[in-house]
């Protein structure tokens, strides 16, 4: 027995500790015999069995905090895309071949075990994921760091596809891990909604409110690999501020008296499954402010437990929004110095204006921010004050600074005038903040050419880059075992924290063995794809075929159409020539379209019809293939990505803003295929020019051409092989049964503009992919170059990205432990 006060953890590399810990959780915690438990049983002893491994550091981590009185990052996200947690939380503390044992002598299959965990999804998708990954960096070095976020009851829908269709179907992720957080009911705070102001004497105050709900925090462990540094994800769930109207209760009305309790719960239900785009619903207002509102307040109060008074918060406290989702902490913030702490206004803003960091991730117009004064005005009275008060301070600045100028002041004011007045969230952003940064060098120069060209005028000192990255922790490690083993043989184990050392695989091309076996791992992850194919969609793949692998969001600037017609053009080429050799090809997509996004849905139908007609045509055989994988997500990207050879990074130039996708199939040694745009140009730098396929037009060309004109029926009209594909969809080649299905596709790249410009690449990407089958056919010289592209993805670490915001940005420094 242990003495009061002292810990009492199982050493975690003792098999026969872990186990009889194992067989406790199960007995006393979940109240199941042994003999009688179901496999999820088992995930969640062995599950709470960790996670007291990760309490003890959790808790040191706290303490060192606390005394050390270090400075604090919050990063504020409306997404965290975690994916699973047990076999992470395995890796970082170098428990798995320990709980694989202890499992194994219970009868238990470990493999079997953590893959019955369903993915925590609470994200869409690039956004969400490079959360994630910051989180695991930011633990892994030390970094003292919070994420902070909304804790969805329905995380991003599950993609079923019948008959060829997206159809959703509601993520109930909750009912099976909540074993992975801690229910704080004690951290709960008020969060206000609507009501009216009241001037007194100089103060505001905001009262009446309605509907007011209560936040309360949930706690995610965040371990750090191979250190005692762990962080914590914070994530609110709305609870009413009432249970039930006892009133109406009593008057037998029962089920009015709980319909106000769900009305104010609505707001932490479900994540808004848009992305890179922006729909201006109520709810989605709400929620932004219900979480920033509840992270202000518990930053403030963490904050006023070590200190007397505000003055100083930026010594201590860095808050950074993931894009505009978050903003509203700024307004926020002021309010609670203003109105509560007492502060006059130029003290609040000096305050407010040294915490803020601000991260811009597109810059296309229908993902920007912009909410409706009166929608904001209703439900936030207070901060659509603040914010004109914010804008009349900004705007008397910049006339002072540029006389005269009043088309300036018009294109910069937080508030645009024209037709119904909105509140542009970006550019709130951007004044209150000390650092805006882009997530590639391409993306953030163009930032502060195109949406932000004006403010940074005004502040171009406040614009900097940070290129994205992604944790080699997950991306490497765990989704690709098998390559981590031959790594590890070449170069030993330290890549897993200094992503650079990859580089000493240059060299090691010149080993025949390195090469040959590199090609096996490579070989062995197309087979575990292609069986996983077999098993859950029923159709057979090759993995001696090519495996050309497009995964993330469908979305018309990603252009999965311009894929599409690539397959088609093999496929015609493959019929009119039967007997050229050609090299067999697996073309690989997966991905999810937003509910709304009609045209995104018809491309998914699209590329299940295309499959449909080409997989069953006995004169193609192993030739050509086209699978949809239903359903992508963190778990299934693990199995796809390092199973790919070819990595399709596609995306009209200057939409892209970064990519991560494009970072992780570099790391599992797929050759990208991809245009000029986003991180693309860095890995082109990474890898060199002969190690990567670049094709299509550059930003200046596509703005080029939308300023001069551009004209895609001359395209149309110039070129046989896409005349023949694009007739094909006109006139239902691909859906017999429905001939006019495809009839819009062929009008928006012909008729009406093609706005993507997929026309304007097409025979670039097309000579481009013969170029693609012409190097696949030296399997040797192709293994060189994608072991040439792992080698050079050691600045795509997150790491890195991390410890660059922290120096530049956060100012913060490690935890000493
Ligand atoms: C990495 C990742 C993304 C982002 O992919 P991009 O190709 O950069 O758009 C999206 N979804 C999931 C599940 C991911 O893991």
């Amino acid at each position: 027995m242990s003495m009061p006060f002292q810990y009492d953890v199982t050493d975690h590399h003792d098999v026969q500790a872990i186990k009889k810990a194992i067989a406790n959780k199960l007995m006393y915690t979940i109240g199941k015999d042994p003999i009688a438990a179901q496999p999820k049983d088992w995930l969640d002893a062995t599950f709470l069995t960790v996670r007291d491994q990760m309490v003890e550091r959790w808790m040191q981590t706290t303490r060192a905090q606390y005394s050390q009185d270090v400075k604090r990052v919050y990063y504020l996200s409306m997404e965290f895309l975690i994916g699973r947690a047990l076999s992470n939380a395995l890796l970082a503390l170098d428990m798995e071949s320990t709980v694989r044992a202890a499992l194994d002598e219970m009868g238990i299959d470990y493999d079997d075990l953590v893959h019955m965990e369903p993915d925590a999804a609470l994200g869409n998708g690039g956004l969400g994921r490079l959360a994630a990954c910051f989180l695991d960096s930011m633990a892994t070095l030390g970094i003292p760091g919070m994420g902070y976020g909304i804790r969805y009851q329905f995380g991003m829908f599950k993609q079923r596809i019948i008959e060829g269709r997206q159809v959703e179907v509601p993520d109930t992720w909750l009912g099976s891990v909540n074993i992975l957080d801690f229910p704080r009911d004690e951290v709960c705070y008020r969060v206000r909604f609507g009501g009216r102001l009241e001037l007194d004497g100089k103060k505001t105050r905001w009262i009446d409110t309605q509907n007011d709900v209560l936040a309360v925090a949930h706690d995610v462990i965040i371990p750090g690999f191979d250190t005692t540094a762990t962080n914590t994800l914070r994530l609110w769930t709305a609870r009413s501020t009432r249970e039930i109207n006892l009133s109406k209760f009593n008057e037998g009305d029962y089920f009015s008296a709980v319909a106000e309790k769900n009305i104010s719960e609505n707001v932490s239900r479900v994540l808004y499954p848009d992305d890179s785009t922006y729909s201006g619903k109520e709810l989605r207002l709400r929620q932004e402010y219900f979480f920033v509102a509840a992270s202000v307040q518990d930053i403030i109060h963490r904050y006023r437990m070590t200190h007397d008074n505000l003055d100083h918060l930026a010594d201590k406290v860095a808050i950074h929004l993931n894009d505009t989702h978050p903003v509203l902490a700024i307004p926020e913030l002021m309010r609670v110095l203003l109105d509560e702490a007492g502060y006059e206004w130029d003290e609040a803003w000096a305050i407010t204006s040294k915490v803020f960091s601000y991260t811009n991730h597109t810059l296309m117009s229908e993902a920007l921010e912009t909410w409706p004064v009166d929608m904001l005005g209703h439900l936030l009275p207070r901060h659509l004050k603040i914010i004109f008060d914010i804008n009349d301070m900004f705007l008397k600045e910049v006339a002072a600074k540029f006389p005269g100028n009043t088309d300036l002041l018009r294109s910069v004011s937080l508030i645009e005038e024209h037709g119904d007045r909105k509140v542009r969230m970006a550019y709130l952003a951007v004044v209150a903040s000390h650092t805006i940064n882009g997530v590639s060098a391409l993306h953030s120069d163009l930032m502060v050419e195109s949406i932000f060209a004006d403010l940074a005028k005004i502040f171009p000192e406040r614009f900097t880059n940070v290129t994205n990255g992604v944790t080699p922790r997950r991306w490497l490690a765990l989704a690709n075992p098998q390559l981590s083993n031959l790594i590890d043989r070449e170069i030993g184990q330290t890549w897993r924290v200094r992503l650079n050392e990859l580089a000493e695989l240059k060299s090691h091309i010149d080993f025949p063995k390195f090469v040959q076996d590199f090609r096996e791992a490579k070989h062995a992850n197309k087979e575990r794809l292609a069986k996983y194919v077999a098993r859950n969609l029923g159709g057979v793949i090759n993995p001696d075929s090519l495996f050309d692998v497009q995964v993330k969001r469908i979305h018309e600037y990603k252009r999965q159409l311009l894929n599409v017609l690539h397959v088609i053009t093999r496929y015609n080429r493959i019929l009119r020539d039967p007997d050229a050799k050609i090299q067999p090809r697996v073309v690989v997509f997966a991905g999810k379209a937003a509910s709304a996004y009609k045209m995104a849905k018809l491309v998914i139908q699209l590329i299940n019809d295309v499959g449909i007609k080409i997989n069953n045509d006995s004169r193609v055989g192993d030739k050509l293939k086209v699978v949809f994988i239903p359903n992508y997500s963190v778990s299934l990207a693990e199995i796809i990505i390092p199973a790919a050879d070819l990595s399709e990074q596609i995306s009209t130039a200057g939409t892209e803003a970064s990519g991560t996708g494009n970072m992780k199939f570099g790391l599992n040694g797929a050759l990208t295929i991809g245009t000029l745009d986003g991180a693309n140009v860095e890995m082109l730098d990474a890898v060199g020019a002969d190690n990567i396929f670049i094709f299509g037009n550059t930003t200046e060309e596509v703005n080029a051409l939308r300023r001069n004109g551009y004209n895609p029926r001359a395209i149309y009209e110039g070129n046989s092989e896409l005349r023949e594909v694009l007739n094909q969809l006109a006139n239902g080649f691909f859906s017999p049964q429905d001939p006019e299905r495809y009839r819009v596709i062929f009008d928006v790249l012909v008729n009406w503009g093609d706005h993507y410009q997929l026309l304007a690449d097409y025979e670039s990407y097309i000579a481009t992919q013969d170029k693609v089958d012409a190097l696949y056919a030296k399997p040797d010289e192709w293994a060189k170059k994608a072991i040439l592209n792992v080698a050079g993805m050691g600045h795509f670490s997150s790491d890195r990205t991390i410890a660059e915001y922290a120096e530049k940005i956060w100012h913060t420094t490690p935890v000493k432990l």
